[in-house]
């Protein structure tokens, strides 16, 4: 994975990280905010306590935000302020992919700063084709992640993770 990955190679570049308590996953999230770039999308898939909003937590402190503070509402969209603007979607509440379009997600989505959907697969026809998929799955502490790129924006956040 160093110089000599062919362009195909990288398109499908996936990184497999495994963690065994949350705070390990707070660290793998922030190594993950210390790459991310302005009009990153990160789109995180698992079930209910796969650990996304605890991942959030570490993506927002590898983007310098002083305290992530995810109070349980009925709002969808939270911004933050780091490095880069954070906008964080919470979409477990959300009914209809419409309740989001009223929200003018695309503003986000192309704005000065990153973003991080939780439940990312509610709103898979609105992503960009460009974004980072973080799957999590596991059972008891073990959890696995697996992110994918799925354009060269996201491709370049991977390799900078890799290396
Ligand atoms: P989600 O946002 O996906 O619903 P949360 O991050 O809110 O999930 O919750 C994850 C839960 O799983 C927390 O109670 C956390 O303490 C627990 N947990 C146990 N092991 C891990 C781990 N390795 N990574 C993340 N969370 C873990
Ligand atoms: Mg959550």
């Amino acid at each position: 994975m160093r110089s000599r990955t062919s362009n195909a190679e990288r398109r499908t570049l996936n990184v497999e990280r495994k963690t065994t308590n949350p705070e390990e996953t707070e660290r793998l999230g922030e190594s993950i905010g210390r790459a991310l770039e302005p009009g990153i999308v990160v789109a995180l898939i698992g079930e209910l306590g796969a650990g996304k909003t605890t991942l959030t937590k570490g993506i927002a402190r590898g983007l310098d935000v002083p305290d992530l503070v995810h109070s349980p509402t009925f709002t969808l969209i939270h911004e933050h302020k780091g490095r880069l603007p954070v906008y964080h979607f919470d979409l477990y509440r959300l009914d209809t992919i419409e309740q989001i379009e009223d929200l003018g997600y695309e503003d986000y989505f192309h704005g000065p700063g990153v973003t991080i959907v939780e439940w990312a697969e509610k709103i898979q026809s609105l992503l960009p084709d460009d974004h980072l998929e973080i799957r999590i799955s596991g059972e008891d502490d073990a959890r696995d992640f697996t992110l994918l790129a799925t354009g060269p924006n996201s491709q370049r956040i991977l390799s900078r993770l890799a290396a």
